[in-house]
C-alpha cells in the first residue's frame, strides 16, 4: 500500500514524504483506515513498527478537518516517553498549527495546568499526573478541576467553551506501550481515566503483548474494535 491509498488528506502524505516516510509499515496500512473510520482499536505494535504515527496520522486528519471539534488525549508510561511522542505529533501535525501539551510527573502543577489552558489539540501525560489532574488537588487552582457539570475537565476549558456552543466534540482516547503502564502499576489510573472520559469517545490502544486487562479497559469505550496483530 501506499500512504495516499489510506484516506489520509494530501497535507499529511506530503507531510510523510518530507519526513521520509516513503512506505506505510503493516501496522499503519492496516490501522490508519480503521481509524479514520471511526473504530477503536487494539494493536499489537512494537516499538520499531511505526505505531506511532498508526494513531498519530488518523487523530492529525481529523484535526485538519475540524479543528475546534477534536481533541486527544495520549497516555504512555515514561516522561521520556511523552516527550517523545509529542515530538512525533508537533513533526507530523507540522503544517497543522498543532498546539501539544505534555503532562508528566516531575513538572510543576501550576505550568502545566497553564499549558492546558492554551486549548491544547492533543495533550501527551503520563498516567499518574493525568489522574492527579482529574482530581480535586490542592495545588490546582479551582479553575482547573473537575467540576460536577463535566465529566472530564482535562482537555479543559476547551471543552466547556465548545460544549456551550454546542459544538460536537470529538474525542481520541489512545494508550501508547499499554502493557509497559500496566506493569508499572498505574491500572487503577488507566481506570480512573478510562471512566472520566465520555464512553463515546474513540479509544486506541497499542501494546507490544496482548493482556487481559486490555481487554477490559477497551469494554469501557461504547465501540466495536478492530485487533490488529503482525
Ligand atoms: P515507532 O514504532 O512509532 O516508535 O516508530 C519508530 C520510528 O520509525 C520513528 O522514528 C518513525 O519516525 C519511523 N517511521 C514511522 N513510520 C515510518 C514509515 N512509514 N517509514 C519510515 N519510517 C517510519
Amino acid at each position: 500500500a501506499a500512504f495516499s491509498e489510506l484516506g489520509l488528506g494530501e497535507w499529511a502524505i506530503q507531510t510523510c514524504k518530507e519526513l521520509g516516510m516513503r512506505k506505510p509499515t503493516p501496522v499503519q496500512t492496516h490501522c490508519i483506515p480503521k481509524i479514520l473510520a471511526g473504530r477503536d482499536v487494539l494493536g499489537i505494535a512494537q516499538t520499531g513498527s511505526g505505531k506511532t504515527a498508526a494513531f498519530a496520522l488518523p487523530i492529525l486528519h481529523r484535526l485538519a478537518e475540524d479543528p475546534y471539534g477534536v481533541f486527544a488525549l495520549v497516555i504512555t508510561p515514561t516522561r521520556e516517553l511523552a516527550f517523545q511522542l509529542a515530538e512525533q505529533f508537533r513533526a507530523l501535525g507540522s503544517c497543522l498549527h498543532l498546539r501539544c501539551s505534555v503532562v508528566v510527573g516531575g513538572m510543576d502543577m501550576i505550568t502545566q495546568a497553564k499549558a492546558l489552558v492554551s486549548r491544547p489539540h492533543v495533550v501527551v501525560a503520563t498516567p499518574g499526573r493525568v489522574k492527579v489532574l482529574l482530581e480535586e488537588n490542592p495545588d490546582i487552582p479551582k479553575v482547573f478541576q473537575r467540576t460536577k457539570d463535566t465529566s472530564f475537565d482535562l482537555p479543559l476549558i476547551a471543552m466547556h467553551e465548545l460544549a456551550k456552543q454546542d459544538k460536537i466534540v470529538e474525542i481520541f482516547l489512545v494508550l501508547d506501550e499499554a502493557d509497559r503502564v500496566l506493569d508499572a502499576g498505574f491500572e487503577e489510573e488507566l481506570r480512573v481515566v478510562f471512566q472520566c472520559l465520555p464512553k463515546n469517545r474513540q479509544t486506541l490502544l497499542f501494546s507490544a503483548t496482548m493482556t487481559g486487562d486490555l481487554q477490559t479497559l477497551l469494554e469501557l469505550s461504547a465501540n466495536k474494535a478492530y485487533f490488529y496483530e503482525a
